[in-house]
């Protein structure tokens, strides 16, 4: 029987349907984690990052994790052409972006990273628990735990987890926050001891969010009254401020619910092992949650009127 992609997608979404409406009891979200005043995180100012990428490389350097070629097999005198990819990868962990307003040619620059969300939607769609929100604040992989299956990965509203395809066996990849090389020794971030702009500033969530209400503030005709991270998604660990004129959603940063969807993934997830829901109904449960983030988040890109690099 020959099946193209999109029967089979279809097929998926008719057995997710049918597995969920198998369910007869609705599938009730949990209550929201509140945030620890104790967690590390850190604060990403886009006002003042001036697009040095030395973070990336300080990063690089800290996960020794190799250099990528971007252009495939393109060589120059026999070496590989090496530049900042444009995306996340499993190389790459953090990633320097630029905005350019059209109107006033202003650019500005956005760090990428994980978010180590307060309550992270890839650990309660993580079904073996290999994503784990450390005491420290850290959303941590465990190598070891993981079999693979990638509901993280489409369950992180920031599509941050990458996976190693090219390995026999792949891991997960994605920011550590330094949990293991740095903070358990007391030492901050590499990316934020790297950063010559004091653009990023690593600290405990609480005071991190002082510092950013401080600065809004103190400069109303610099900073854009608004702290992404504080609220978005339950609140993350990672927190954003901008420009004015700069929409975080023109910044890549979604424009997502101010309210947690882990306690639903979990929900699920819970209910999937209660009535024995085969994988591809959770593909087609998760497959929606991203597309439906992904679709926010192109619509929310065309509404704000900025080119995006
Ligand atoms: S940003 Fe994504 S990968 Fe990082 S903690 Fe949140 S849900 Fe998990
Ligand atoms: S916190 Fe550590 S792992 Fe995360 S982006 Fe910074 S240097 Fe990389
Ligand atoms: S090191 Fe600081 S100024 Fe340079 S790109 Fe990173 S955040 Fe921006």
């Amino acid at each position: 029987m020959n099946i193209d992609r999109r029967k089979l997608c279809k097929l998926g979404a008719v057995a997710g349907g049918t597995a969920v409406c198998s369910v007869a009891t609705p599938v009730l979200a949990r209550d929201e984690r509140e945030p620890d005043p104790n967690w590390y995180g850190m604060l990403n100012d886009s006002t003042r990052c001036i697009g040095c990428k030395a973070c990336q490389v300080a990063c690089k350097a800290e996960n020794k994790l190799p250099a990528e070629a971007t252009l495939g097999d393109a060589k120059v005198f026999g070496t590989p052409i090496y530049d900042s990819p444009r995306e996340l990868s499993e190389s790459t962990y953090t990633l320097i972006k630029m905005h350019l307003d059209v109107e006033s040619k202003e650019t500005t620059f956005v760090k990428q990273q994980c978010m180590h969300c307060v309550d992270p939607a890839c650990q309660s769609a993580c079904i073996v628990g290999a994503l784990k929100k450390q005491s420290n604040g850290a959303v941590e992989y465990d190598a070891d735990l993981c079999m693979g299956c990638r509901y993280c990965m489409v369950a992180c509203p920031f599509s941050v987890p990458q996976f190693e395809w090219h390995k026999a066996i792949p891991s997960i990849k994605k920011c550590t926050l330094c949990s293991e090389s740095r903070l358990k020794k007391g030492e901050p971030t590499a990316c934020a001891t790297a950063c010559p702009a004091g653009a990023i500033t690593f600290g405990k969530r609480e005071a991190l969010l002082k510092v950013a209400r401080k600065r809004i503030e103190d400069n109303p005709e610099i900073y854009l009254n608004h702290i992404y991270g504080e609220k978005e998604v339950g609140g993350t660990n990672v927190l954003y401020l901008t420009k004015p004129k700069v929409q975080f959603a023109g910044l890549g940063l979604p424009d997502v619910k101010f309210k947690a969807v882990s306690g639903l993934t979990e929900s699920i997830q819970h209910r999937i092992f209660q009535y024995f829901i085969p994988p591809i109904a959770v593909y087609s449960l998760l497959g929606g949650i991203m597309s439906y983030n992904q679709r926010r988040k192109k619509n929310a890109g065309q509404t704000g009127g900025d080119d995006e690099y």
